[in-house]
């Protein structure tokens, strides 16, 4: 087969048309995924120090010294912004990797085999540690949290952990509802039980280390944090590809280390789950804080908690709607008020936003495993360039209110209703739907009317998200993750 090459510019030009269609990253219209602090001279910085690293191989820092002093660098800089002089780390892809690490460092440290051991967790805990679990043989026992203010009961924690747990994890703050956990408290119950706790701030750990209003301890200072995971790429305003992994111990980090030399090849330490890796994130963080210092990231961090305040008032002038819990940080959820007259129904609040050119995240509802329910929400995640459009914000989620009222929650496609209903019924098996196979799962979808195969440019307008939510809702947790495999792998694949 031969395939004719195109010159730089078309191939540049098509690039531009493809990204055009993208959500856009700036400005602040979509509230998640993207963390703009609204400078321009900051994306250059990265895009800059990107480049000039761009041909470096991470793998080895004593052949690219580059990347060992930027990672010293940024060692450093977060070790002090989470309140210790001498925790160690690494700095990893991003706040997956660093979770799967702190998992894998515990497990390792306590001398846990693979296949045996347990974490636990809140329910709000980040589904990153699922994956760990599942990567590493272990089990994530998640624990319920109050589905009121979702707050996690520390001694219900206690009482969850088994003869074989091997870690406690917590977040500061969580992704679903932007409660911060009882850390302190947390703290105490990992010295009592001598368990180690991880604290995951990939999310907001970049943010809350100056956020302007006072906390509850919830860093490396606090007695019985053993380790710390924050988002360089999240409240760092890096590109996507940097997150740090910090420990109190030296010997927990290196237990996660991966070195060999038996094999014919190069001696062969990998800190990170990676080989070969991009120095691009990493350079871009570095650059970043460097050219920020605490006292840009600082000012910026004032930016998000008042357009954060401003908008909870705003909400909590809306009828039919609720802030989730007592959020402590950048980000927010929103429910159904069930107490007032009319309650707003919180995805379709989402599309009625969305008509107003602002993208908001659905959360399906989430059974806890006391048969408490966490309810379905909308999450906003708040940026430094949320406070400059805070005022037409605010008027689009009052305004998406007041046609959200009185509409019912969406329906899921009647096909997939159905298929809710056999399952309810007991006609069909979990397992009778996990065993089917690929082409058979993705003919289920396309009779749903759900097509993966729809023009990835046309998607985003052909797709009614709210169905899908309401689809998840419906299924089998299990069964929804095996159709949602199914969706992303045709939508992706020719
Ligand atoms: C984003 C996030 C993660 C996972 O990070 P990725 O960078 O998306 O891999 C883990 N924990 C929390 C609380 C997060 O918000």
């Amino acid at each position: 087969m031969t395939s004719p090459g195109s010159p730089i510019d078309d191939v540049l030009d098509e690039l531009a048309s493809r990204r055009a269609g993208d959500a856009p990253t700036h400005g602040g219209r979509i509230l998640s995924y993207v963390y703009d602090p609204g400078l321009a001279e900051i994306d250059r910085l990265a895009a800059d120090a990107a480049a000039m690293v761009q041909p470096v191989n991470g793998l080895d820092p004593t052949v690219f010294g580059s990347v060992a002093s930027c990672e010293r660098d940024l060692i450093t800089f977060a070790r002090t912004a989470f309140g210790s002089d001498d925790a160690v780390g690494s700095i990893t892809s991003g706040g997956t990797e660093s979770c799967v690490l702190a998992v894998l460092a515990a497990r390792e440290h306590s001398g846990t085999r693979a296949g045996s051991g347990s974490i636990v967790m809140p329910s709000t805990a980040h589904a990153a540690f699922d994956k760990a679990a599942k990567l590493l043989g272990v089990t994530a026992r998640r624990v319920p949290v109050d589905p009121i203010t979702t707050r996690v009961d520390p001694q219900a924690m206690a009482g969850a952990v088994t003869d074989d747990t091997f870690l406690l994890v917590a977040s500061a703050p969580n992704y679903p509802t932007g409660a911060l956990d009882p850390i302190e408290e947390i703290g105490a119950v990992a010295l009592d039980l001598g368990l180690p706790l991880h604290v995951d701030a990939c999310l907001g750990g970049f943010a809350l280390a100056w956020w302007p209003e006072e906390l509850p301890a919830w860093d490396l200072r606090v007695p019985g944090v053993t380790s710390l995971s924050a988002d360089f790429h999240k409240y760092g305003y890096a590109p996507k590809g940097a997150s740090i992994l910090l420990h109190t111990d030296r010997d927990r980090h290196r237990a996660a280390y991966f070195a060999t030399t038996d094999w014919p090849g190069y001696p062969i330490v990998n800190a990170t789950l990676l080989g070969s890796r991009s120095a691009a994130g990493l350079a871009s963080a570095w650059a970043i804080t460097r050219h920020l210092g605490a006292e840009g990231f600082s000012k910026l961090v004032g930016d998000i908690s008042s357009a954060q305040s401003a908008l909870i008032d705003t909400i909590r002038n809306i009828d039919g709607l609720r802030v989730v819990g007592d959020p402590q940080g950048p980000v927010f959820a929103v429910a159904a008020d069930h107490d007032a007259p009319d309650p707003v129904d919180p995805h379709r609040w989402a599309d009625e936003v969305a008509a107003r050119g602002f993208i908001l995240q659905a959360q399906p509802g989430f059974t806890q495993s006391d048969g408490t329910v966490l309810a379905p929400s909308t999450h906003l995640t708040i940026t430094p360039v949320t406070e400059r459009i805070v005022g037409e914000l605010s008027e689009a989620l009052v305004l998406g209110a007041a046609d959200a009222r009185g509409v019912a929650p969406a329906q899921a496609p009647a096909a997939l209703a159905e298929l809710g209903a056999a399952f309810a019924s007991g006609a069909v098996g979990v397992d009778d739907a996990l065993g089917l196979d690929s082409a058979t799962t993705e003919a289920v979808l396309v009779g749903a009317g759900i097509d993966p195969h729809t023009d990835p440019a046309a998607a985003s307008d052909a797709l009614d998200l709210s169905a899908v939510i309401a689809a998840i809702d419906l299924l089998p947790r299990p069964v929804t993750a095996k159709m949602l495999t199914e969706f992303l792998a045709a939508f992706t694949n020719p």
